[in-house]
């Protein structure tokens, strides 16, 4: 095993896309709030094909402490994946997962494990202020989590993310859905067990930029509510049976004035109800579109990312 002197009772996991500036804090401020724990721990550091000096800086540490370990990818392959593969990884009885930006304080975690020893299985962080985010994403987030509380049967807690902590039971039942389009967070509720929420300050990104753009925001909201829902499927068949429903009480009254000697004008009329239907039926092809997609994207059946490197780590069983 190249497994350090002990094998790790806890293991962090940070994923890591461009953030050379924090990635030195971010280590002191890990091992400074772990230590006091007095338990074995690793820090599994995956790089998600960082394109700054990020990687020098991890294998960096890694040849300077042996606690921190390495996994490169191949190139970028996204923030779930890149916390899929350090959880993958991990080798602790409780495997805490957090962002490498400072945005999650990694004090928090040192809560987070009392509440697993106290016998907690998922113990994620509920963010009771959000610093420094543009209140365009603040309302964003809030009208998401609402709305796939509303649409899916996931009890997704309000205001959460992907900092939290699992116990290994939990960490191997996530490795065994392989998923492409994954919501970590709500695969880690669906999974069940003893969950709890510690809640902390979501503190403003220390440097660099968010790696969310709109675009990648709305790819992640879509991913989460197309995993656990299908209600945008059902809702085809809602409304054809409203507007097949309309349809009919329009023929009624279409009759009823013409028996009555009126006429509807005709032109507008068609050509109004032929477009509507038409942006309808595009819209859920659209939606069907996205469903295809995604089975399409899960029966090719691809690895979920490629390991470049690794140093400290074995390969895992799956990948
Ligand atoms: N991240 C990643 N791969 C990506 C995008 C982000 O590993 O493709 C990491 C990033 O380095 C950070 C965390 O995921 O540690 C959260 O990303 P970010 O802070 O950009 O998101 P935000 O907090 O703005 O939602
Ligand atoms: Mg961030």
């Amino acid at each position: 095993m190249t497994n350090g002197p002990q094998k790790p009772v806890l293991s962090v996991v940070a994923p890591v896309y461009d953030e050379e500036v924090l990635l030195p804090e971010f280590y002191r401020r890990v091992i400074s709030a772990m230590e006091p724990l007095g338990v074995p721990f690793e820090l599994i550091l995956v790089n998600d094909g960082s394109h700054d000096r990020s990687g020098v800086i991890m294998d960096e540490l890694h040849a300077q402490d042996a606690r921190v370990k390495v996994v490169h990818f191949s190139r970028n392959f996204g923030h779930q994946i890149a916390i899929t593969a350090g959880t993958d990884h991990a080798q602790g009885d409780a495997v805490a997962v957090i962002d490498s930006d400072l945005q999650d304080p990694p004090e928090v975690i040192v809560d987070m494990f009392h509440k697993w020893r106290e016998g907690y299985q998922v113990i994620y962080g509920v963010r009771s202020e959000r610093d420094g985010e543009t209140a365009f994403k603040r309302a964003t987030a809030s009208m998401f989590y609402r709305l796939i509380r509303k649409i899916t049967n996931i009890n997704l807690p309000l205001d959460t993310g992907d900092f939290r902590l699992m116990d290994r039971r939990v960490v191997d039942a996530m490795k065994k859905m392989r998923e492409h389009h994954r919501f970590m967070r709500g695969l880690s509720v669906w999974v069940g067990f003893k969950q709890t929420g510690v809640s902390y300050r979501r503190d403003a990104r220390k440097a660099g930029v968010t790696k969310y753009p709109l675009r990648k925001m709305l790819q992640f909201a879509l991913d989460a509510i197309t995993s656990f829902s299908y209600l945008p499927l059902q809702l085809a068949t809602y409304s054809g049976f409203a507007i097949a429903g309309l349809s009919v009480v329009a023929i009624l009254i279409a009759i009823i004035l013409r028996l009555t000697g009126n006429v509807i004008a005709g032109q507008a009329t068609t050509l109004v109800s032929v477009l509507f239907l038409g942006g309808i039926q595009l819209i859920f092809l659209g939606i069907i579109g996205e469903y295809l997609g995604r089975i399409y994207d899960e029966v090719k059946r691809r690895p979920l990312y490629i390991v470049a490197e690794r140093h400290g780590l074995e390969a895992p069983d799956i990948e």
